[in-house]
């Protein structure tokens, strides 16, 4: 197969990616699995956007302060400043944002938001974000989008990279050569038991990436989730109680149904504080309750989160609903420049699977979607910039051997084991490090 430019993945930040590239380029859009499994679909919260310049300094603080002022300052500066324009972009392809009565968009707020800055669609503006953009990539004739399609390699040579291995559908093996390759492949929680992410996002990016020595950072920084719904399936992947439902009131409590923790701090904050009260309770989770938001807001604002709870036994109007932490996004990975260019030349990363650093250690509620969708659109700037002068290896193609990937179940199960282990080394070095610069404070 040959095409000019390959995305790998169809999330928000793949599709958006596509929208943005010029109509007279053939663009392929493969994803692993059909194309509404990606966890673009599943965000419930809302996408934050720069109110007025009044709340800039302040949108800026709660993100680096949730981040522990190890963000890329720049970075987060160009996601804050582009937003409104990415808003505009996602009501011009149809996406329909709550609005007030007067029709202006109406705001809400989640954990540690100074303001309310996040727009939203009931609880599922991820979908209502992901299908709109899937819908206008479906009419682009220059769009070809391959689902059960999975990249299991790239084709490099001298650190350009000229396309990818793919494993088609009916299990075959085939090469793609494409001018330039997006890996928009998202998150890492289908490498752990307890996660809200989809089961076959298990950093396949992030694998090839450690094979053929593209840059990575930050890849041990690993956000859990402090409220997911407490189910003893353990093979379930968790269901997510938004941060919005703290935001309007909720609260949790411990075994004794009373308050340990200020409910709107950062993730990270909160989670330790619900980890360390189930370990002094010997309970398997906490309590939240929904009872405090208005029985209105409740329905009209999270009417998925309430069928769900029903559905599993409990009912939020009127019982408290058992939560538990879970892994649920990743901070770091493919280390990019703020156009989302790697360390490999013709090859971009966006979305989840990269890291230009806007979260630092810890991502601020609703802004991933943003930053997913901000960074896809500055890659594309940057390769209409640049597609001149892309070079191709047609002859490299010749060069490459099917046999190693020919046993599919050994070869993920070792590309599993090959990101567990850099994440468990890049955690081991981080806490010897900080066990010098303790010691040398100690001294
Ligand atoms: C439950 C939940 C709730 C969330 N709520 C919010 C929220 O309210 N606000 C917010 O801003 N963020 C939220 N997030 C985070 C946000 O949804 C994600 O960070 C964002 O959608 C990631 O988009 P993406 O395009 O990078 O990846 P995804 O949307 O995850 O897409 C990844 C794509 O890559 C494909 N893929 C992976 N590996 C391969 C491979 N080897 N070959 C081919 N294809 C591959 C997958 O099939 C998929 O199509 C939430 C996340 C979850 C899980």
């Amino acid at each position: 197969m040959k095409t000019d430019i390959l995305i790998v993945g169809s999330g928000c930040s793949g599709l958006y990616a596509a929208l943005h590239l010029p109509a007279d380029k053939q663009v392929t859009i493969i994803t692993k699995a059909d194309l509404e499994s990606s966890d673009s679909f599943l965000a419930q919260g809302g996408i934050c956007m720069l109110r007025d310049e009044k709340d800039f300094e302040n949108y800026f603080q709660d993100t680096m302060k949730a981040g522990h002022y190890e963000n890329n300052r720049e970075s987060v500066e160009i996601m804050i400043r582009e937003s409104q324009r990415v808003i505009a972009d996602l009501i011009s392809y149809g996406v329909d944002f709550e609005r007030e009565a007067d029709g202006s968009l109406a705001f809400t707020r989640e954990g540690a938001h100074s303001e309310k800055r996040i727009l939203f669609h009931e609880d599922i503006t991820g979908k209502e974000i992901t299908s709109k953009l899937l819908e206008r990539a479906k009419e682009r004739p220059n769009i070809q989008l391959l689902e059960y399609t999975t990249m299991i390699d790239l084709i490099e040579e001298r650190n350009t990279c000229y396309g990818a291995v793919l494993r088609m559908k009916d299990g075959s093996l085939q090469t793609i050569e494409a001018g330039v390759t997006f890996l928009a492949c998202g998150g890492i929680g289908g490498l752990y038991r307890h996660s809200t992410n989809f089961r076959h996002l298990t950093g396949d990016a992030l694998a090839i990436a450690i094979r053929h020595n593209i840059q990575l950072e930050n890849i041990n920084y690993i956000q859990i989730h402090p409220t997911t719904f407490y189910t003893e399936n353990e093979e379930e992947r968790s269901f997510l109680i938004s941060e919005s439902v703290r935001g309007e009131g909720a609260l949790l409590l411990d075994k004794n149904m009373e308050r340990f923790v200020d409910e709107l701090q950062p993730r990270d904050v909160v989670t330790k504080a619900i980890l360390a009260q189930m370990e002094k309770d010997g309970t398997d989770h906490v309590w939240e309750d929904l009872r405090p938001i208005p029985k209105e807001e409740l329905l009209s604002h999270f009417p998925n989160i309430v069928a769900y709870c029903r559905e599993h036994g409990y009912d939020p109007e009127t019982e408290c609903i058992p939560v538990v932490p879970a892994q649920h996004y990743f901070m770091g990975g493919i280390k990019v420049n703020s156009d989302s260019a790697t360390s490999m030349k013709q090859l971009y990363a966006i979305g989840e699977t990269a890291c230009n650093g806007v979260h630092g250690r810890n991502r601020l509620a609703s802004n991933s979607l943003l930053e997913s969708l901000v960074f896809a659109g500055r890659a594309t700037t940057d390769v209409i910039l640049r597609y001149n002068s892309i070079q191709r290896n047609p002859e490299l193609f010749k060069k490459v051997r099917f046999e190693k990937y020919a046993d599919a179940e050994e070869y993920g199960r070792l590309s599993n084991e090959l990101v567990m282990k850099a994440i468990d080394q890049a955690e081991w070095i981080m806490e010897e490090e900080a066990k010098v610069s303790s010691e040398g404070r100690m001294e």
